[in-house]
């Protein structure tokens, strides 16, 4: 991995949104939490400043999470469009399932951010969140190949 560090652009958030991403996690317990967030490029990295929280339709939302229709048109509609997807895992490590994998060829172009939030053991650190580039190839024959690669995840200082 060490190898791909130099070309993933590290991801910064506002305070806010740290605080946002914790909040909505706890609040839908023990349901998967998921949401949008806005940002834009910025000194090489991307800049998270905005989180917009979505419901959680999934079947089995203890083990999944689909946006609600209606909450993930009117997301892909703001402009600038997200840059990145939120989801928690309430009861597993903050890493990509195989299911969080198999979801991202479904992302726009525009989405170049994947973070996973996780509930914190202590009430001193109420988050665990991991943060990915969403990285897109394509084969020779032309198939879409998209995988995460883990970044360098910083809360911007208030
Ligand atoms: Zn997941």
């Amino acid at each position: 991995m060490t190898a791909f560090q130099g070309k993933v652009p590290p991801i910064w958030l506002e305070p806010s949104v740290y605080q946002a991403l914790g909040k909505h996690l706890a609040s839908v317990l023990p349901h998967e939490a998921c949401g949008v967030l806005l940002g834009a490029a910025a000194a090489g990295g991307m800049r998270i400043d905005t989180y917009v929280p979505m419901r959680n339709v999934a079947p089995d939302p203890l083990h999944a999470f689909v946006p609600h229709p209606a909450d993930w048109i009117s997301a892909l509609y703001l402009s600038p469009p997200p840059v990145g997807l939120f989801h928690s895992h309430p009861r597993a490590a903050p890493q990509p399932s195989s299911s969080d994998l198999r979801g991202l060829t479904g992302l726009g172009d525009h989405f170049a951010v994947y973070l996973i939030g996780a509930p914190g053991a202590e009430p001193a650190s109420p988050l665990l969140l991991n943060g990915y580039g969403i990285q897109r190839t394509r084969t020779e024959e032309g198939v879409l190949s998209v995988s995460l690669i883990q970044a360098n995840l910083q809360v911007l200082l208030k």
